[in-house]
């Protein structure tokens, strides 16, 4: 038997108010991809998002998670997302790195319910699959902002997701960090996990994902990494309004 999608998105348009920020879009996740959903800024990359989280209906269109219309579907603890804003806590903000990443658990469990032991382990183990085995103890503030990303990525593995999808996840961690990040991320999913990366940086991502989606309103291309190489420079400039070449390496 075939298996069904991971993520499904058929024929989705989507307007806020009087323009169409999505435009037709078709698109499909399977188990064990990585997808790297790129696009400009104000491309329609976070509200895509959105309408696959079920916090915002589409216009017109479906969309379906393990196979259940999105409307109907429950079983949330099998997507894990970390956003943008993850890597941005100040040195004195009073929470342990374990706090944070059990507080997806806590949210689990009920509010006032105690943590279980699994829990403790489930995030240590967590802590050691983005390389930071040993600082749970510590306060979050303190850590680099690279170091704090890692600690999200964990808070949502703990929950053991099937899909984890990451919204612009290097915003705010240097350069130095940036290409560890995606190692991790490569790592994760060579052990199973499905991934979609949303990024506005096109060059950084191509070396790592199995799958691109290139979003500007409508969908301009979707396929595997081999067949975004055979694009070539000229089809990608026509999407982005830039050579690859400035976008990768800025001049
Ligand atoms: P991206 O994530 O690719 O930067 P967005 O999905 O955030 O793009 O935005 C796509 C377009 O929709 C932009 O033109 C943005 O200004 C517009 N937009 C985003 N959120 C809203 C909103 N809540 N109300 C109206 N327009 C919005």
């Amino acid at each position: 038997m075939e298996q069904r999608p991971v993520v499904q998105v058929e024929d989705v348009s989507f307007r806020y108010e009087k323009e169409d920020v999505l435009e037709h879009i078709d698109l499909s996740v399977q188990k064990g991809a990585f997808l790297g959903l790129v696009g400009p800024n104000g491309s329609g990359k976070s509200t895509l998002l959105k309408c696959v989280l079920g916090l915002l209906k589409p216009t017109s269109g479906r969309i379906f998670l393990f196979g259940e219309p999105v409307e109907s579907f429950r079983a949330w603890q099998r997507i894990g997302f970390v956003s943008q804003k993850a890597n941005s806590f100040n040195r004195g903000f009073p929470a342990t790195v374990e706090e944070v990443v059990t507080s997806g658990l806590a949210a689990k469990r009920g509010l006032f319910r105690a943590l279980r032991r699994e829990d403790y382990r489930a995030a240590e183990a967590a802590l050691a699959a983005v390389g930071l085995a040993g600082l749970a103890k510590r306060n979050i503030g303190e850590l680099s902002g690279g170091q704090q990303q890692r600690v999200f990525i964990a808070r949502a593995l703990a929950s053991e997701p099937e899909l984890l999808i990451l919204d612009e996840p290097t915003v705010g961690v240097d350069a130095r960090h940036v290409q560890e990040f995606y190692e991790l991320l490569g790592d994760l999913n060579r052990r199973g996990l499905t991934l979609i990366l949303v990024t506005h940086d096109i060059g950084t991502i191509t070396d790592r994902v199995t799958h691109i989606a290139c979003l500007n309103k409508r969908l301009y291309f979707h396929g595997n990494t081999e067949e975004f190489a055979q694009l070539g420079d000229e089809a990608i400039s026509r999407f982005y309004g830039h050579s690859l070449r400035v976008l990768c390496h800025g001049h």
